[in-house]
């Protein structure tokens, strides 16, 4: 195979990371039971491995095992906590409460649950993606049912203060919901001190396998009830109802227990190699740190290239590394991030704005070439000055950010 681009696009998704993959393997074909046939070995096999799992999984965010429900990522968590909550808590309040910079996981069933008769309070954040707390404590309500914060923002990397966010939902006794789906492995979580009460997790954005995932839903201190949005076998306590995925579920806490064994010193080498990439990339003329500089994940770098439109920066580099930028199609059109306008960017701004996710498998030669690479590539689209914006060629050669 010829050598293939640069993978710098860690908050789209992970390579499975090959000690999750071994871990796997005997789930598939060996131990391939069903976790709930409860009259035979095979299914007894499966069942303790899934027990296995959720014990480190809990263990992982200071919750017990029963409050783990497990679910296909973090798009269908975030759908079950919302929906859920709406669904259980209505005859308290129809308000919710969420940012302008969530994922649309979050934003979308908030705008479903709208249609229905639910009130929602989108809140700004400030100009480097931060909640004002002031902001969010004036826009809660004694019919307020449920706060949506993320924990750290899949494009820009901002990071929430969690721990502050629950405090004023405890003390209002309000459900506090966060998506800590660009989190979990990457930096400390605790339902306890964070006080959260649900929990949306996925596995493929730290080195697991997709399409797992899990809720966290705490039952004590309150005890939060949810409404099941699948409805069947009765499995996750009724609250999930389909065959478990063992294979799945074993790779999940394998990619999280492996992520955790080395948490502190990894987020130090992902800093330095993130702030080395921001320093190359600063020589360049007009470039803008979109984001808090230092509340941000360590693996992350958003950026904006004043007159450099990110579409055909993306076309020119896709060959040597690949990277995401601030702007998705939605049908035919090219619209700007929502993220990155809420920060209060120009459209101009937005479009000229690039995602580097850095993980565990990149080095200071790949981060070295990169760099090398954005600046040789500005440099050439601003001397050509070919880089028109938004040509056809380039609205389909543009991927949508996948996060
Ligand atoms: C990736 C991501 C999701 C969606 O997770 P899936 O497991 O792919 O469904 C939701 N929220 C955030 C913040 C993400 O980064």
């Amino acid at each position: 195979m010829p050598d293939r681009p640069i993978y710098l696009d860690c908050h789209a998704t992970t390579p499975v990371d090959d000690r999750v993959f071994e871990a796997m393997k005997p789930f598939f074909t060996e131990f391939f039971g069903n976790p709930a046939s409860v009259t035979h070995q095979y299914g007894w096999e499966a069942e303790a491995a899934v027990n296995q799992s959720r014990t480190t999984l809990a263990d992982a965010i200071g919750a017990t095992p029963e409050e783990i429900i497990f679910t296909s990522g973090a798009t269908e968590a975030n759908n079950l906590a919302i929906k859920g909550i709406a669904e259980a808590y209505y005859s308290q309040g129809k308000h919710i409460v969420t940012v302008a910079t969530e994922h649309n996981a979050v934003l979308d069933p908030c705008r479903y649950l709208q249609t229905l008769g639910f009130e929602i309070t989108i809140l700004p954040v400030q100009s480097d993606g931060l909640l004002d707390l002031a902001q969010l404590e004036a826009a809660l309500r004694s019919d307020t049912i449920l706060v949506s914060v993320m924990v750290a923002n899949n494009e820009i990397g901002v990071v929430q203060p969690i721990a502050d966010i629950g405090q004023i939902c405890h003390d209002r006794q309000i459900i506090f919901h966060t998506d800590a789906a660009q989190a979990i492995g990457k930096i400390p979580l605790n339902v306890q001190s964070l006080q959260v009460d649900l929990m949306s997790l996925t596995a493929h954005k730290v080195y697991g396998p997709k399409g797992i995932g899990a809720l966290y839903v705490r039952r004590r201190h309150p005890r939060v009830t949810l409404a099941p949005q699948l409805h069947g076998g009765g499995h996750e306590r009724g609250l999930r109802s389909g065959t478990l995925y063992p294979p799945q579920i074993v790779g999940f806490a394998k990619a999280v227990d492996l992520a955790l064994a080395t948490l502190p010193e990894e987020a130090q080498r992902l800093r330095q190699l993130r702030d080395r990439l921001w320093a190359q990339l600063q020589s360049l003329a007009g470039v803008h740190l979109n984001g808090h500089p230092e509340q941000r994940l360590p693996g992350n770098l958003n950026l904006s290239i004043a007159g450099v439109d990110s579409a055909a920066l993306l076309v020119a580099l896709q060959s040597t590394i690949a990277i995401s930028s601030g702007s998705a199609c939605t049908s035919a059109k090219i619209a700007p991030s929502h993220v990155l306008t809420a920060l209060g960017l120009t459209d101009d701004l937005a479009f000229a704005s690039l995602r580097f996710g850095i993980g565990r498998f990149n080095t200071e030669a790949e981060i070295d070439r990169a760099a090398q690479a954005v600046i040789t590539a500005v440099n050439t689209l601003r001397n050509n000055a070919i880089n028109t914006p938004h040509s056809d060629a380039i609205n389909t050669a543009i991927n949508s950010p996948p996060d």
